[in-house]
C-alpha cells in the first residue's frame, strides 16, 4: 500500500496528549501529521523554574522534530490551525500574516490543543498579570520578575522602590503556590547579599486566593500544611477575596489599592479555543 492510501490522522498539539497519542499510533498502518504552532514540546510543570530562573528553557523543551525523528510515519507540520471544516475533513493552517494559508485534509483529527488562560472577562488585565503556560510566558515572567529587583535598586523614592518589592501572584491553585513559593525563596535566598541600596528579602510576595482555601482541589489538611509552608517562607497568603481590578500601577483587593508593580496571574483556565470550531457541546470552560 503506498503511504498516500493509508488512513490520515491530523493531530493538533505536541503536548502531553497530543505526543503520546503520536506515540501510541508508531506500529499502526496510518500516516499521521502532528501541527504544533509551536516548534517544541513543553514540559509544562516544570515552567515556574524557568520563570523564576531556576531552570533554563531547554532544560524543559525539546524540539517535536527532534523527538519524533525515528517515527517514520509521522510528519511534523509547524503551523496555527484556525479553522476546522468537519464536512469537507480539513483543517486551516495561519500563514505568517494570519491570514489561513494552506488546508490540510484528514480521516481521522484529534484535537489536543491544550487550555489557554481565563481572566474571568477582564482580559485588559491579561497586560498587567500575565499567566504561565508557554515558554514565552516564563521568559517574560522571568523578566519581570529581575528586573523589578533591578528597579528596585534603582529608585530613590521609597514609595517606588516598595512597590517595585511587592509581588503578587493571584491564584492559590498548584502554580500559584509554586510561583509565590520561589519567588518568596528568591528574595530571601538566592538574592541575599547581592543588592546594596535594597534587601531583597524585605520583598511583599502576596498570594491571593478567592476560595477559602489554597490548593483547593487537594484535601484540607494538605491545603493547611501547604499555607504553613509559604508563611515559613515569608508568603502573606490572603483567602477568601477576589483581586477586583489590576491594572499598570497594582490591584484592589478589599477595597485597597496596592501598589505593586509585578502581579502574575494563576487564577483561571479555559479549553483552547479550537474546540469552539466542532459543532459540539461544550461546557462554561468551553471544554468539549
Ligand atoms: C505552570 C503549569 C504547571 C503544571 N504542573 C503540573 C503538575 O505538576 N502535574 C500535572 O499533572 N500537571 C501539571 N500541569 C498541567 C499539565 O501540564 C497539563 O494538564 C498538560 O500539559 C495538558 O496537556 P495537553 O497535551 O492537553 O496540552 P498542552 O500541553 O497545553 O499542549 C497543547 C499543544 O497544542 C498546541 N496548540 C494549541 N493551539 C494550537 C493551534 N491552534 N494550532 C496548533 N497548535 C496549537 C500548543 O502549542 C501546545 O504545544 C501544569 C500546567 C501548567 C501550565
Amino acid at each position: 500500500m503506498s503511504a498516500n492510501a493509508l488512513p490520515h490522522v491530523v493531530i493538533v498539539g505536541g503536548g502531553f496528549a497530543g505526543l503520546w497519542a503520536t506515540r501510541a499510533l508508531a506500529r499502526d498502518r496510518v500516516r499521521i501529521t502532528l501541527i504544533d504552532r509551536r516548534n517544541h514540546h513543553l514540559f509544562q510543570p516544570l515552567l515556574y523554574q524557568v520563570a523564576t530562573a531556576g531552570l533554563s528553557a531547554p532544560d524543559i523543551a525539546a524540539p517535536l522534530r527532534h523527538i519524533l525523528r525515528r517515527q517514520r510515519n509521522v510528519e511534523v507540520r509547524l503551523g496555527e490551525v484556525t479553522a476546522i471544516d468537519a464536512d469537507a475533513r480539513t483543517v486551516a493552517l495561519a500563514g505568517d500574516d494570519g491570514a489561513d494559508d494552506s488546508r490540510i485534509g484528514y480521516d481521522y483529527l484529534l484535537l489536543a490543543s491544550g487550555a489557554t488562560h481565563a481572566y474571568f472577562g477582564n482580559d485588559a488585565w491579561a497586560e498587567h498579570a500575565p499567566g504561565l503556560k508557554s515558554l514565552d510566558d516564563a521568559l517574560g515572567i522571568r523578566r519581570r520578575v529581575l528586573m523589578a529587583f533591578e528597579r528596585a535598586e534603582a529608585a530613590d523614592d521609597p514609595a517606588e522602590r516598595a512597590a517595585w518589592l511587592d509581588f503578587a501572584v493571584v491564584g492559590g491553585g498548584p502554580t500559584g503556590v509554586e510561583l509565590a513559593g520561589t519567588l518568596a525563596e528568591i528574595a530571601r535566598h538566592t538574592l541575599k547579599d547581592e543588592f546594596r541600596h535594597i534587601d531583597p528579602a524585605r520583598a511583599r510576595v502576596r498570594l491571593i486566593e478567592a476560595g477559602p482555601r489554597v490548593l483547593a482541589s487537594f484535601p484540607p489538611e494538605l491545603s493547611d500544611n501547604a499555607r504553613l509552608k509559604l508563611e515559613r517562607l515569608g508568603v502573606e497568603v490572603v483567602t477568601g477575596h477576589a483581586v477586583e481590578t489590576i491594572d499598570g500601577d497594582g490591584y484592589v483587593l478589599a477595597g485597597e489599592r496596592v501598589p505593586a508593580r509585578t502581579v502574575l496571574w494563576a487564577a483561571g483556565v479555559a479549553a483552547s479555543p479550537l474546540g469552539a470550531l466542532l459543532d459540539v457541546p461544550r461546557d462554561r470552560a468551553g471544554r468539549v
